[in-house]
């Protein structure tokens, strides 16, 4: 009993009693947010290969009125785990529906595509599929200018319930893109698989694609790849000139990064018709 005492003494230090105490004050205060109306979609331009901006992708913030702007890494994963990935998916998809419906009202925005991340338990959701075509016909946005980023991550054991639910999205006019192609497991075998309309080069091969061979090898080969599969190809994390400019004479279609602009509110954004 003594040392079942230490131990449990040992297990509830103040260092972790602070941890356990500051997660469940996170998860509080996200489970507010959406209510209080603090969360925010920021958007970052992508531009195709003549310099036009073609769309945008839009990114999840939570502006705390104590803490100030929070990024999406640092509540996410508690989302995801929580439960709460599902009224914020939800009013993810909204807003972007919204905002979609807006830029066609406009015609130098009309022709916008707006990409959003979904992550693996948003996706598996019995409803995800009613979910979007009720946010699509509630604004009546053109579901052809709506992309769903998904990561390798949602694929199942079984790949069949994935690919028939993309079918499905598929079918009310919704894209798909491979978010973050190249970090996870299994992703060969699925590509052809997959009814996929793009696949975003992840932004860890992009950095010293112009000093490390083996970045630029592994570049090239997924460009080649997904182009023989009938894929767009986008890369993610264009900081430089000299990247754009390799990606740009190996083939890819379309390019993200800070080099064209940082993820903004929609306020502030160039094309917006409301500026
Ligand atoms: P992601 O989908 O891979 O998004 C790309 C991230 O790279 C974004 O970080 C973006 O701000 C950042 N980025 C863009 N251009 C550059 C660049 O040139 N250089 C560098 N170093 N970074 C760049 P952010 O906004 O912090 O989002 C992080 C992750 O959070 C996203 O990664 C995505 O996985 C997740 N996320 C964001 N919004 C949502 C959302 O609405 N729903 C879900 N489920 N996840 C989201
Ligand atoms: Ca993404
Ligand atoms: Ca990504
Ligand atoms: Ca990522």
């Amino acid at each position: 009993a003594k040392d079942a005492g230490r131990n449990t003494t040992r297990f509830f230090n103040p260092a972790m009693q602070m941890a356990i105490e500051s997660r469940m004050a996170l998860e509080t205060a996200l489970r507010q947010a959406l209510a209080r109306d603090e969360l925010q979609l920021h958007y970052q331009p992508q531009i195709d290969q003549n310099g036009r901006c073609i769309g945008a992708e839009a990114l999840l913030r939570w502006q705390r009125p104590d803490l100030g702007l929070i990024s999406p890494m640092q509540f996410i994963p508690l989302a995801e785990e929580t439960g709460l990935i599902f009224p914020i998916g939800r009013w993810v998809i909204d807003t972007a529906c919204a905002q979609l419906k807006t830029w066609e009202a406009q015609p130098a925005t009309r022709s916008l595509q707006l990409a959003i991340n979904v992550s693996a338990r948003q996706f598996h959701q019995p409803d995800f599929v009613a979910q979007v075509s009720d946010s699509l016909e509630r604004s009546g946005a053109n579901p052809a200018r709506l992309k769903l980023e998904l990561t390798e991550s949602v694929i199942l054991e079984n790949a069949d319930p994935v690919i028939e639910r993309m079918r499905q999205l598929h079918a009310l006019g919704v894209g798909f893109s491979m978010d973050d192609f190249g970090t996870g497991y299994s992703s060969l075998s699925y590509l052809k698989r997959l009814p996929l309309d793009q696949l975003k080069i992840d932004q860890s091969f992009v950095r010293d694609i112009t000093t490390d061979p083996n970045d630029a090898a592994i570049v090239r080969a997924i460009l080649a790849m997904s182009h023989s599969l009938g894929l767009q190809v986008i890369a993610e994390g264009v900081e430089t000139e000299e990247q754009q400019i390799f990606l740009r004479e190996n083939g890819c279609d379309a390019f993200q990064g800070y080099l064209f602009g940082r993820p903004i509110p929609i306020g502030e954004w160039p094309l917006d018709p409301n500026q």
